[in-house]
């Protein structure tokens, strides 16, 4: 039951439905180019201070056509998605694109753009995968100083301190909000639906930055935080699927089988708002800093910190958000989750935490079948012990 405005809810969807619908309207009303970034690890900020649009590629519900024979079956859905888009025209909007790499998989769509579109401007930075060392952050200091040279080369804008300071207020600000809303559904104070508070996230990825926060404040200043927290339903985290949102009919169908979701540490979800870029430093070695901060606000498997994991890290939020359930939501093919997996589940295994996989396509969803499981999964959550 939504709580959200409705009339703001709609922007957001139209936005996050059609992100290249709303750059191409964007770049007509402000004649200013929009730029697509690969997820997960590009600092849309830099982008943002030449006075750019910041695009996330998503994954489109597009059926794959062209793509088939760019990309193997055996790549994950949203990098066959990615190049399909890149072969039916669909990135055609935007002005130039950005990587910065995490995943083998991801480097297969970046070249089908190249190939696709060889005169179109498309940087593929490598960021270092291993965060502590003592070389790590000169190296990522480094990396960001190559993209801000590249960014100024594509877009013909220098990126001063002071753009860029605004640009990381900006999306301070953002995030901020957004993690309002995560706590107040945290705290079962308001309802928002797991497929509601992707949409957030999602929209918040292809949007103008300063636009989706003041939509953001309507969205919490129309909120009644007042409205008591239902009552029957299995309190649940929702983890994994990086790069792209799952299938909004798939947060629904887990909701409508007795489950609540409270948190998640999804890319399309908490990962993406859970670390602001520190303001207080000089603003280019503060990306560098918010790369490295993030791996420890939500541990990523495709990088290594010796300080803190995953299976650690969901632990705590398990108890922070007093969920008693897990699921876990893993792409077909994705290999940087499938190879972690097993340490996730045993962690949860050795807890006595309740926990189910579903494995999602970009083709193809047995939404009867997923409903049966998950109420099987939520029905065996309220049957177990009470743990002290
Ligand atoms: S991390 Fe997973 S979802 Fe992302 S590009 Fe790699 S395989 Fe695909």
């Amino acid at each position: 039951m939504s709580e959200l405005h409705p009339g703001t809810m709609a922007v957001l969807r139209t936005a996050a439905d059609d992100p290249g619908g709303y750059a191409a309207a964007w770049k007509e009303r402000t004649g200013r180019l929009a730029v697509a970034s690969f997820p997960m690890n590009f600092p849309v900020e830099l982008l943002h201070a030449t006075g750019s649009l910041p695009v996330i590629l998503q994954e489109s519900r597009t059926p794959i056509t062209e793509g088939r024979s760019l990309l193997a079956e055996f790549y994950c859905g949203f990098s066959r998605s990615v190049a399909d888009q890149a072969a039916t025209g669909e990135l055609d909007v935007y002005d130039a694109v950005v990587a910065a790499d995490h995943c083998v998989q991801l480097l297969g769509a970046v070249d089908v753009i190249r190939w696709i579109s060889p005169d179109k401007p498309n940087h593929f930075s490598q960021f270092i995968s291993s965060m502590d060392d003592a070389w790590t952050r000169p190296r990522v200091e480094d990396r960001i100083a190559v993209l801000r040279e590249e960014v100024e080369r594509v877009t013909g804008t220098v990126v001063t301190a002071a753009a860029l300071r605004r640009s990381i207020r900006l999306y301070n600000e953002n995030r901020a909000l957004q993690r309002e809303l995560y706590a107040l559904r945290r705290s079962g104070r308001v309802r928002i639906a797991a497929s509601e508070m992707q949409l957030i996230v999602k929209s918040s990825m292809v949007m103008d930055v300063e636009e989706h926060s003041a939509l953001l404040a309507t969205l919490l200043g129309a909120l009644d935080s007042a409205a008591p927290a239902p009552e029957g339903l299995v309190r649940i985290h929702l983890s994994g699927h990086f790069c792209h949102a799952p299938r909004p009919e798939i947060l629904d169908v887990i909701e409508e089988s007795g489950a609540l979701v409270v948190d998640d540490d999804l890319y399309t979800g908490y990962r993406y708002i859970s670390t602001d870029v520190p303001d207080g430093e000089e603003p280019f070695a503060a990306l560098a800093a918010w790369y490295l901060d993030r791996n420890l606000n939500a541990p990523c498997p495709t990088r290594v910190t010796a300080q803190v994991d995953w299976d650690r890290y969901l632990l705590d939020a398990l108890a922070r958000s007093e969920s008693l359930g897990v699921i876990v939501l893993m792409a077909k093919f994705c290999e940087p989750h499938m190879l972690y997996y097993p340490e996730l589940r045993k962690a949860l295994d050795e807890r006595g935490i309740a926990h189910l996989l579903i494995e999602t396509e970009h083709e193809g969803l047995p939404v009867e079948n997923l409903r049966t499981r998950v109420e099987t999964f939520v029905e065996r959550i309220r049957r177990q012990p009470v743990r002290s």
